[in-house]
């Protein structure tokens, strides 16, 4: 049976194997990054190097990395400038924070990112308070949707607030 992330349209169609750690990888990576995708557990032979992600314009990746993923989405971005005033490393909630109020400031800010934009608090669904939500947010919003307000903000700000470098 295949299991949608949201009500939203899927932006990338995961085939694979039930158990498999790379089509795991995928998943906890678009989850993540609230990508909404589509995973299509497959049972039975295929010629297919698995986990195979299909894009809405028909193009068809086996096996791919993340990176390659990301590159697809138009998610991968190099720096734009040749020097920054602040570079910062690590975009959770302190990283976000820094970016958000470093480039209101007037620096020209970068801000890299190894994973997940949102870091712990993207991830975790255990978390009872968060910047920028006074009441109680676990209840009502998920890690990823808790995590976009400020990405929000530090992408509107930031340079580069996209600038990840996953493998
Ligand atoms: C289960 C759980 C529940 C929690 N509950 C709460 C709560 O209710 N309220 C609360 O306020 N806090 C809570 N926290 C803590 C909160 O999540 C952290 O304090 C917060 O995420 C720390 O933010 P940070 O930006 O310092 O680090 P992180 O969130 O750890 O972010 C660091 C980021 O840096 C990236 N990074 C690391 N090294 C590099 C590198 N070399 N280059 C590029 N990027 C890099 C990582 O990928 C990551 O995205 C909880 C944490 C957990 C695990």
């Amino acid at each position: 049976m295949s299991e949608q992330t949201s009500g939203k349209t899927p932006l990338v169609k995961i085939y694979g194997r039930l158990g498999s750690a790379e089509a795991y990888q995928l998943r906890d990576f678009l989850h993540r990054c609230d990508v909404p995708f589509e995973w299509i557990p497959l049972e039975g032979d295929t010629q297919a190097r698995l986990p195979v992600c299909e894009f809405p314009d028909g193009t068809r990746m086996e096996s791919p990395t993340i990176r390659q993923v990301i590159e697809k989405l138009g998610w991968f971005a190099n720096p734009s400038r040749a020097e920054y005033d602040l570079a910062i490393y690590g975009a959770g909630p302190a990283g976000l924070s820094a970016a958000v109020y470093g480039s209101s400031d007037g620096l020209k800010t970068v801000l890299v990112e190894r994973w997940a934009i949102g870091g712990q608090a993207a991830s975790s669904p255990r978390i009872e308070n968060y910047l920028g939500f006074p009441e109680a947010p676990a209840a009502r919003s998920s890690p990823s949707a808790r995590a976009s307000r400020p990405i929000s903000s530090a992408r509107r700000s930031c340079s580069r607030a996209r600038a990840c470098a996953p493998r």
